[in-house]
């Protein structure tokens, strides 16, 4: 079996990854860094990313005030020291991004140009047009390819990773476009895989987000933290589940029921007290708007189409010239995927999965509990998001995230043996066995993967979405067993080498399988609601059990098991998110 060794191997190569990689680069040339990435870097899930990414810029603005924003955001589920490292090394990491080309916007003097988003108080999130993803992953790229340490594994898959005895020493992958199966030797493995929305069926998350990295250390040990908390964005398209980019409500877009009626006013959004700034109730978080959408629901006051139940959002006031200067994403995706102009008609929107608050449990600096592996990026859990993330503070948590994760690696490679134990090549070994020796074989028809995902979507959303209770979330949990055991009789039509994505469902649906057990067992297991995590049987947020992570791990005989951590307060505590207009 052909193996590869780089010192630092870095899974995904989205801005995390990248991240990283030039973190390790920058701190140690010696060190050779391979990426692996199931797509090529800039076709990563944040590409598609819109609206900002959040650091204290502005004078009248203050790393407390983006802690506190963070903090009561996430409903005091956040650890605070980790928020604390966030908010204060973002403006650097934002500003180090100015340095290798990343354009951001203007305002009219020169200074940096920033807009308000959803829970911020202030006006903090910078952006480039609605293309900041774009702009953002497209400048780590091209500072990636100046370091001649790094080298790329575009288009190979990861499978698994390599651990014995509690320490990480690579992962094996499958070259897409030969089917050749690798083992990748290293130091140090970074983890940066992204989330995993397509437990959902509605999403606005890319089809490449499986949840993979979450699986594999699951798989390997390490609890899953926070899993229950699954971001809904109030405004995706219906059909498609595109993003329409919060940045139309911040640059003062409004939502309106089938009367035309701005019904935000009529719920309590959980916004900090106000501020002198121009805000609007559309910029309270994402959870409670999302709640507010299934409010509408209820009453009747919701517009029915052929997708489904709406509402809609309405930038028309706007102007054409705004819109194109500052949202020419937005018109042309409405154009393109709904058929209409939003600067002439109103958008029609409704919630969809977009983020996972939960990931693999990390220390500030990348940590896992399992030696040689770290995580950063939306595959982890730091947590500076708690139970609901602020928009704009993601991209923002990869860079600072990122480049503490690479830093760290390199920091504990020295630590690693020179020669993987034998252990681990066996795994490699067992891997390459089980794909090529038993699902590549021509088998008898059985059961297709593409129903498995189906069911376990279908189920995750009736039973796990915006509001839950114990009845649905027991329903999900046997499902999902149920459709473990049925992952046995699948098979596989396509057994060829090249370019197999059959074969890439398959192993991503039992990725997927894992992602959907933590998310259903933790939600099951916190008896209260908070941020995200809504539950219809315990309406109240529980701070005497519940000020706590959950931890989710599979024991021994493969059962998962949940356990609580409490959360880290430096400064502020506790208190109630209330809304003020
Ligand atoms: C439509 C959309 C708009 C958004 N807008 C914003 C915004 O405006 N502001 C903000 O702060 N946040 C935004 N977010 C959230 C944010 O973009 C993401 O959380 C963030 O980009 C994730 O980055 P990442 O590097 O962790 O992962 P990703 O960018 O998803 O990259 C994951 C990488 O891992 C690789 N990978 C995964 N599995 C494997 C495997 N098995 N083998 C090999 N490689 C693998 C992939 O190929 C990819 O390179 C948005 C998200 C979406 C979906």
């Amino acid at each position: 079996m052909e193996t590869v060794h780089h010192d630092v191997l870095v899974i995904g190569g989205g801005g995390a990854g990248l991240r990283a990689a030039i973190a390790v680069a920058e701190a140690d040339p010696r060190l050779t860094v391979g990426v692996a990435s199931k797509v090529y870097p800039m076709r990563s899930h944040t590409v598609s990313a819109e609206g900002g990414a959040a650091a204290v810029i502005r004078p009248d603005d203050s790393l407390d005030e983006h802690a506190y924003d963070t903090i009561s955001g996430g409903d005091w589920l956040c650890d605070q020291d980790a928020v604390e490292v966030f908010v204060q090394e973002a403006p650097e990491e934002m500003l180090r991004l100015e340095h290798w080309g990343c354009p951001w916007g203007r305002n009219p003097d020169g200074r940096i140009a920033t807009r308000p988003f959803g829970g911020m108080k202030l006006e903090r999130t910078w952006y480039a047009a609605d293309k900041t993803g774009f702009h953002l992953l497209h400048t780590l790229y091209q500072t990636s390819l100046r370091f001649p340490s790094i080298s790329f594994h575009d288009e190979w898959f990861v499978v698994d990773l390599l651990v014995d005895k509690g320490r990480c020493h690579g992962a094996v992958a499958i070259e897409l476009a030969s089917g050749k199966i690798v083992a990748l030797i290293a130091r140090s493995v970074v983890l940066c895989t992204g989330g995993g929305g397509r437990i959902y069926p509605f999403t606005t998350n890319a089809n490449i987000k499986t949840g993979d990295g979450m699986a594999f250390a699951y798989r390997a040990g390490v609890p899953l933290k926070d899993m229950e908390f699954i971001q809904y964005h109030p405004t995706g398209l219906p059909f498609t589940g595109i993003l329409i980019t919060e940045a139309t409500r911040g640059e003062g877009g409004w939502l309106v029921n089938k009367d035309g009626y701005r019904y935000l006013q009529d719920y309590d959004l959980g916004t900090p007290e106000p501020k002198p700034v121009k805000r609007s109730m559309e910029l309270g978080p994402r959870d409670r708007l999302s709640q507010a959408f299934v409010g509408e629901e209820e009453k009747g006051r919701t517009v029915t189409t052929q997708w489904g139940e709406v509402v809609h959002l309405d930038i028309r006031h706007l102007g054409e010239k705004l819109i194109d200067e500052r949202l020419p994403f937005v018109r042309e995706l409405c154009r393109k995927y709904q058929k209409i102009d939003p600067v002439r008609e109103l958008i029609p929107v409704r919630p969809v999965v977009h983020y996972m608050m939960g990931g693999v449990h990390t220390d500030i600096d990348g940590a896992t509990p399992v030696a040689g592996l770290f995580a950063a990026g939306e595959v982890a859990c730091v947590s500076i998001n708690g139970a609901n993330r602020l928009g704009s503070n993601s991209l923002t948590e990869l860079l600072v995230f990122g480049a503490r994760a690479g830093r760290r690696a390199v920091r504990e490679a020295g630590d690693a043996p020179d020669r993987p134990p034998d252990a681990a090549l066996t795994q490699a070994l067992d891997m390459e066995r089980q794909i090529h020796g038993n699902l590549l074989r021509p088998a008898e028809k059985g059961e297709r993967v593409a129903t498995i995902r189906e069911e376990m979507q279908t189920s995750l959303e009736a039973h796990a979405g915006i509001y839950r209770e114990e009845e649905g979330l027991t329903t999900a949990r046997d499902k999902l067993q149920e459709l473990r055991d049925r992952m046995a009789g699948v098979t596989l039509d396509d057994t060829s080498l090249t370019f197999n994505t059959e074969l890439l469902h398959y192993l991503e649906v039992r990725n997927l399988l894992d992602v959907a057990e933590a998310v259903v067992h933790s939600a099951l297991n916190r008896e209260e609601s908070r941020g995200s995590h809504q539950r219809r049987d315990f309406p109240e947020r529980n701070d005497d059990r519940f000020l706590a992570h959950s931890l989710v791990r599979r024991s021994v005989e493969g059962e998962p098991e949940v356990e609580l951590l409490p959360v880290t307060i430096t400064r502020w505590e506790p208190a109630e998110r209330v809304y003020g207009k």
